[in-house]
């Protein structure tokens, strides 16, 4: 892996919820940077210390969105959410609402402190949403500060193996999640790792560099990379075809 393999960003905030650049600026900064598409996803409901899109704000980020892909063409905005992961493993949106993403990350950013049982419940229940393309820091871990909250790896990445659910690797520095040691039986099981910077700013996402350092560790290829996929593969992975 290298970082000039990845094609496009995934997973950015904007201010529409807790980001500090805008949905246009942030577009506009990935273009200009070289990448073909950015999948946006701002916190959803449920997180409203990050000031999360209720629908109506999503139906306008939507909006927005429409507009900028016919100015931006052939450079594409996906239409995506970080969707809490709630206590239960239910997603913070009704059908209807998650239908209308072009994909859903699923995140758990509440009731950290669990169980492996627990923590386990949760996860693989939103695995399992039929809404759920990828799953976002899958063990919550920040370096120096946060141990995660203990998950079997193995059984999560079979279950992300079995509903075709990607797993990030968390590029920011301080997450590195999932960790490296486990991206060699991701491969073994076909799991796709996406590369994301978590940006909620322009400068945030070059942190994908660190992202890629990892990766590397893990002897992650460029063919199960998602993000190093053209525009066209990930939008099939996304309307799941
Ligand atoms: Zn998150
Ligand atoms: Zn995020």
């Amino acid at each position: 892996m290298q970082l000039n393999h990845l094609r496009g960003v995934i997973h950015a905030h904007s201010t529409y919820s807790d980001g500090r650049h805008t949905l246009q600026k942030m577009a506009e900064h990935c273009r200009q940077a070289g990448y073909d598409y950015l999948g946006i996803s701002d916190h959803s409901k449920a997180a409203f210390y990050a000031n999360g899109l209720s629908v109506e704000r999503v139906a306008e980020q939507h909006r927005e969105i429409d507009e900028l892909n016919q100015q931006l063409a052939p450079f594409r905005i996906f239409k995506g959410i970080e969707a809490d992961i709630l206590n239960d493993g239910a997603l913070d949106y009704d059908s209807e609402t998650l239908s209308r993403f072009d994909f859903v990350i699923a995140s758990v950013h509440s009731n950290l402190k669990m169980t492996e049982e627990k923590a386990m419940n949760r996860l693989l229940r939103a695995i399992e949403n039929p809404y759920t393309r990828l799953l976002g820091h899958p063990t919550g871990r920040l370096l120096l500060s946060r141990e995660g909250y203990p998950i079997d790896h193995r059984r999560i990445i079979d279950a992300c193996a079995a509903n075709n659910v990607a797993i990030e690797l968390n590029a920011n520095p301080y997450r590195l999640d999932i960790d490296w040691r486990w991206i060699d039986y991701c491969t073994e099981k076909g799991v796709w790792i996406s590369i994301n910077p978590d940006a909620h700013s322009i400068e945030g996402i070059s942190d994908m560099q660190y992202g890629v350092i990892a990766a590397r560790k893990g002897l992650l290829t460029r063919a199960l990379t998602l993000n190093a996929q053209s525009i066209a593969d990930i939008a099939a992975f996304f309307a799941r075809q």
